[in-house]
């Protein structure tokens, strides 16, 4: 049930939620019913600068807490996040409008990244040489960088967060957190279960806002890194601000994933993936599919299928028996539709239109139902832009390489998948496509947390990955120590270039 009073989500600084005089607040709304649901309270600059110094202070202190402790934390934050599961999932669906099932999804997504973080120990082994030269010895470690900024979009308020936070923290540095204006909740509540969890105070930092936050975040000399996500605009101006600042950045962008359905393909299985991967979430998903290339003779009969199966897909609140919930906001809403009229006019096929959804929900929500066009051609924006919403484009092509080379034109290339039999087609596809992860006959293609999830091209601005030892690298330095410990015999000026002997 959504509360009828909305509550009240703070900044969350040394442990606790703080609300100077004079703070001003932003509504937050329920996407399935447009009433307001919350209020958070956005971080003045003095605030912001009183939170930076304090995780600071915080990160300073927790590089000296010992591994085991560290991992304790972590093992014990992962079990608030799997007894509290349903709770925050509560919070994701009241702000972001996903089905209750599907934020406890992304909850389970990011509870690997924590599990993968709880063997911090062996991920940050270094390596020993003993006897490089004679009586010295060389080894490594991986040290951390001091305190991080993360900045969050709002699909994914929870697990997008965990892609970074919990490997972060594992690797001994402070987190700052600035997740989505519009659904802050979730991060409120993971700041609580960090507390509980025994992180010491300081070490989880919130701080709510736009781009004023960011934008310190970003520039500011006590951040040493920043992990973005978000629109591809967006995530430029991350990477390029922040690295002329001297800071490491890993910036992860828009997408427009395509699907590849060869002729060989079960079409059964592509239609039910294609509809899978298009329209859940309601397409507000950086892997959802979008652009569904289908070769040859495949078109027909795969556009017959997944209209078909439309036919049974209930578009509602999030918090009923349905398939599919409302767009985020109405402005979002307002782009989605404009995006299929636009499609329209372009001259695609509308074989099914969301437009004429009937809801199962509050006549204010912010519904889109789910949208199939066919004969989309390269040229046409529902081809090139990311829409962000329930809407998948069918683009004829006459061929794999057709197929491969419209994939490898498109300025983004976060996922993409392709659907065959033919092994040989999906073993040339793995090697041919410029995208960052690839499916074969799986549509939506996360990587697990110990591999790195991350796009090419427009996808991602920076050189490292989310998670898995891409993560670890971006959370810390290396060091090189080289140690000779004399035998007292052995004494001599040398002032020639160390040369090994
Ligand atoms: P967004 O770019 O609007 O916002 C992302 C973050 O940036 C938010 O915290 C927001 O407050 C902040 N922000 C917004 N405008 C800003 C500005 N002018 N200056 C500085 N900061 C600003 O993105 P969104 O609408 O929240 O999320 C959807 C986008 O995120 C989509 O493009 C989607 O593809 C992308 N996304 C990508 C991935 C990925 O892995 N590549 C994952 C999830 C989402």
């Amino acid at each position: 049930m959504t509360p009828t009073t909305p509550r009240q989500v703070s900044n969350w600084i040394e442990g606790r939620p703080i609300r100077p005089e004079g703070t001003t607040s932003h509504p937050v709304l329920d996407p399935a019913t447009a009433k307001v649901i919350a209020n958070v309270d956005f971080a003045g600059p003095e605030l912001v600068e009183q939170a930076i110094g304090s995780a600071d202070q915080a990160a300073a202190a927790w590089r000296t807490t010992s591994l085991a402790k560290r991992t304790q934390v972590l093992f014990a934050f992962r079990e608030q996040l799997r007894t509290r599961t349903d709770e925050l999932a509560r919070l994701i669906t009241e702000e972001h409008g996903k089905l209750l099932s599907d934020a406890a999804g992304e909850i389970a997504r990011g509870m690997e990244v924590v599990e993968f973080a709880c063997g911090i120990p062996h991920l940050l082994k270094g390596g020993y040489s003993e006897g490089v030269s004679r009586g010295i010895d060389v080894h490594s470690v991986r040290q951390p960088l001091g305190t991080v900024a993360i900045i969050s979009p709002f699909n994914f308020p929870v697990m997008v967060p965990l892609w970074f936070a919990p490997v972060a923290i594992a690797a001994g540095n402070s987190v700052v957190l600035k997740p989505s204006e519009q659904d802050p909740s979730a991060a409120d509540l993971m700041a609580r279960m960090w507390r509980e969890a025994g992180l010491p105070d300081g070490v989880f930092t919130v701080l709510h806002g736009g781009p004023e936050v960011v934008n310190t975040l970003i520039t500011h000399p006590v951040i040493k890194a920043v992990s973005f996500v978000g629109s591809t605009r967006i995530a430029q101006h991350v990477y390029e601000t922040g690295t002329a600042h001297g800071k490491r950045v890993q910036a992860l962008g828009g997408a427009k994933n395509h699907m590849l359905v060869l002729p060989d393909a079960d079409l059964d299985q592509a239609a039910d993936a294609a509809i899978g991967a298009a329209y859940g979430s309601a397409g507000e998903r950086c892997m959802a599919i979008s652009a569904l290339l289908a070769v040859d003779s495949v078109a027909d009969a795969l556009v017959e299928r997944i209209n078909e199966r439309i036919g049974d897909l209930r578009t509602g609140d999030g918090r009923r028996e349905v398939d599919m919930g409302p767009l985020v906001s109405a402005s979002h809403r307002d782009r989605v539709l404009s995006y299929i009229e636009s499609g329209q006019q372009d001259g695609a096929t509308v074989v099914a239109d969301g437009r004429r959804v009937v809801p199962d929900g509050s006549r204010d929500g912010y519904w889109v139902g789910p949208t199939l066009l066919d004969h989309v051609t390269p040229d046409m924006s529902v081809y090139t832009d990311e829409i962000f919403g329930p809407v998948l484009s069918v683009v004829r092509v006459p061929s794999y390489e057709e197929g491969v080379r419209l994939i490898n034109e498109h300025p983004y290339g976060n996922g993409t998948a392709i659907f065959t039999r033919d092994g040989g087609a999906a073993r040339r596809f793995e090697y041919e496509v410029e995208v960052g992860m690839v499916g074969v006959n799986v549509p939506i293609p996360v990587p697990v947390s110990y591999y790195s999830f991350g796009g090419w091209k427009s996808s991602l601005f920076g050189d490292s990955h989310a998670h898995g030892t891409e993560g670890v690298h971006f959370y810390t330095r290396g060091k090189v120590v080289t140690t000779r410990w004399p035998d007292p015999t052995s004494r001599g000026i040398e002032l020639g270039f160390p040369v090994n002997t």
